[in-house]
């Protein structure tokens, strides 16, 4: 399928042909701290599928084994966009969030569940709080 997205203020954009079984979740800690959230969800995506406008910043981050993964993001508003290989990449993995079609895509696989948030099974049950539009965590 055709995805597209941009990060929140639309100095980058981005669209690429992705194929919707390769959706995933990581609940490893570098996911939640990098992510700023509970987990990170992303969509792997061949990186010669991925037409990309606008130049985002990148951290590199460098594993115990000394895998070296680049993480790119927005330089302005700072939105996580992708991961890929630092050196040559090959693989983008798109991060969820910043997905126009987000909603359809649903993860396969989880990866690292035993990091999982203990609370995560609950958050359906736990009562919701609408306030119009505006998000005031935003
Ligand atoms: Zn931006
Ligand atoms: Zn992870």
């Amino acid at each position: 399928m055709q995805i597209t997205g941009q990060c929140h203020c639309g100095a980058i954009r981005f669209s690429a042909t992705a194929d919707p079984a390769k959706v995933f979740a990581c609940h490893c800690a570098d996911c939640q701290i990098i992510s700023g959230g509970p987990f990170r969800a992303v969509i792997a995506v061949p990186a010669d599928q991925v037409e990309l406008v606008g130049t985002p910043k990148q951290y590199v981050k460098v594993a115990a084994s000394g895998n070296r993964r680049a993480q790119a993001f927005c330089g302005d508003c700072g939105t996580q966009l992708f991961a890929t290989e630092a050196d040559v990449p090959e693989t983008l993995n798109i991060r969820l969030g910043c997905v126009n079609e987000r909603a359809q895509l649903k993860p396969v696989v989880q990866v690292w569940k035993d990091s999982a948030m203990p609370w995560l099974p609950e958050l359906d049950s736990t009562p919701a709080h609408m306030r119009g539009r505006d998000s005031p965590l935003a």
